[in-house]
């Protein structure tokens, strides 16, 4: 028996019969690619791979580090997609920016009174560029649709056979700095500058990083000044980006700045009606408003309920009736939320608040730590089973009247103020959408 096959047998031990049979035993280990550090599974369907990734793999990961003393990261890939990743990756290695997404056009794009500014904006910019708004700042929520609409306007843009690039900050910055490690620098100013329309995805975390916001400033002006179309997205407005030059936050408000609020209930609704259209999946109107009430505001979050009622129904062999649809959704919300740690939260809160995770951990008592502090250390309250004396020790605090102290705080805060309650209800958004 291999390590992989001895691991399974473990977790045999601590899961429920069902589970063990209906997701675990179809897992295949590979000894040839397994390595010391990675622990490569193969599932024979996405059902199963999600399900396990999910639920199992922090589990797994586990298991090896007690039973092996191996430190793995655990992988599960598709059976059938191991050739397909390799072709994927090697596509991925010739465009240094990320390709527009087809189906996200205008047309797929619901509209309603959450979102309908922003849309009427990216619009417009798409009719008239370079001309109207300049840049066109776009900001809002997690799975709110800003990537969709900024990407709806690319589409129009190649279609008419401009060249468009779309990238998001994150490999913006890795291409530049493969640029200046292989010494081609003048390659990357002339590639970004001479797009037509340069389209630039989660502007935030060009937060703190001096360098490339340097080369950022001169890119946009370069395009800027010869009246190329550029957009842009972030979680917030510019003027709230924290470590964000001043010269780079006034061009950015500059053109225009328009916001996307969470979506009201008949715009869920119709988000679930177009999507249910597009995958083929028949949901009665009952199902369609129960599933439009549970889910707050993460559209991302609707799409991942609709494709897994449908794999179960198909998998399962049943009707989607809301009984059905009500189980999915409850499993849902519970993986969303099994898998997080105090780790996990608190590198979010830090990455969130532009503060390292150790300084959350710290007895640091600098007016941000402190507020940072508090927001962690209620989130892993609220999304974790530890109870106040294992926060205590974890966040460094005497014992667990200090802890009670803090979530007082909290909940005092969120019901006077409703900026702060938003706050909360995004970093809840972002913490389980990450997971
Ligand atoms: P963001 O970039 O704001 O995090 P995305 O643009 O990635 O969000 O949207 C998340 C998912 O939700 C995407 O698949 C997108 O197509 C879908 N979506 C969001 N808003 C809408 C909408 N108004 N109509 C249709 N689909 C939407
Ligand atoms: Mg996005």
């Amino acid at each position: 028996m291999n390590i992989g096959q001895k691991i399974l047998l473990l977790l045999k031990e601590e899961i429920p019969e069902i589970e063990y049979n209906r997701y675990i035993k179809h897992l295949v280990y590979d000894t040839k690619k397994s390595t010391s550090d990675t622990a490569l599974f193969y599932a024979p369907n996405s059902l199963v791979l999600n399900w396990i990734k999910n639920k199992y793999s922090a589990k797994i990961k586990h298991l090896f580090e007690v039973h092996d003393s191996s430190n793995v990261t655990v992988k599960i890939l598709l059976k059938n997609q191991i050739e397909s990743k390799k072709t994927e990756q090697k596509k991925e290695q010739k465009h240094q920016h990320s390709l527009l997404n087809p189906s996200h056009t205008f047309e797929n794009f619901m509209v309603g009174g959450s979102n309908q500014f922003a849309y009427a904006a990216v619009k417009s910019v798409s009719e008239k560029p370079g001309i109207l708004y300049n840049p066109l700042f776009i900001h809002g929520g997690v799975g709110l649709g800003k990537t969709h609409l900024m990407q709806a306007a690319g589409n129009v843009f190649q279609n008419q056979g401009k060249i468009v690039i779309y990238t998001t900050v994150e490999q913006f910055l890795n291409d530049f700095i493969r640029h200046v490690r292989n010494k081609t620098m003048e390659r990357f100013q002339e590639k970004y500058r001479k797009c037509d329309v340069l389209l630039i995805d989660d502007i935030q975390f060009l937060s703190n990083k001096e360098g490339i916001q340097e080369e950022f400033f001169h890119t946009f002006e370069a395009l800027k000044g010869v009246g190329k179309q550029i957009i842009l997205t972030a979680d917030k407005h510019p003027k709230k980006i924290a470590g964000l030059e001043k010269r780079l936050q006034s061009r950015f408000e500059h053109g225009l700045v328009a916001d996307i609020q969470p979506p009201e209930l008949e715009t869920k609704i119709a988000i679930i009606e177009n999507k249910c259209k597009i995958n083929k999946v028949v949901l009665t109107k009952d199902i369609i408003s129960y599933i439009a009430t549970v889910i707050e505001s993460n559209v991302r979050e609707i799409e991942g309920i609709l494709s897994k009622l449908h794999a179960y129904s198909q998998l399962m062999h049943v009707d989607i009736d809301l009984q059905f649809t009500k189980s999915v959704l409850k499993d849902q919300l519970q993986e969303n939320r099994a898998n997080l740690t105090l780790d996990i939260i608190t590198q979010n809160v830090a990455k969130d608040l532009n503060i390292k995770p150790s300084e959350i951990r710290s007895k640091g008592r600098s007016k941000n730590l402190v507020y940072a502090r508090r927001i962690a250390i209620y989130l892993c309250r609220d999304l974790t089973q530890n109870t106040m004396p294992q926060l205590a020790q974890y966040f460094g605090m005497k014992d667990h009247t200090a802890i009670s102290h803090t979530l007082k705080k909290i909940n005092e805060l969120i019901q006077n103020d409703e900026d702060f309650k938003v706050k909360i209800q995004e970093l809840t958004n972002k913490i389980t959408s990450s997971s």
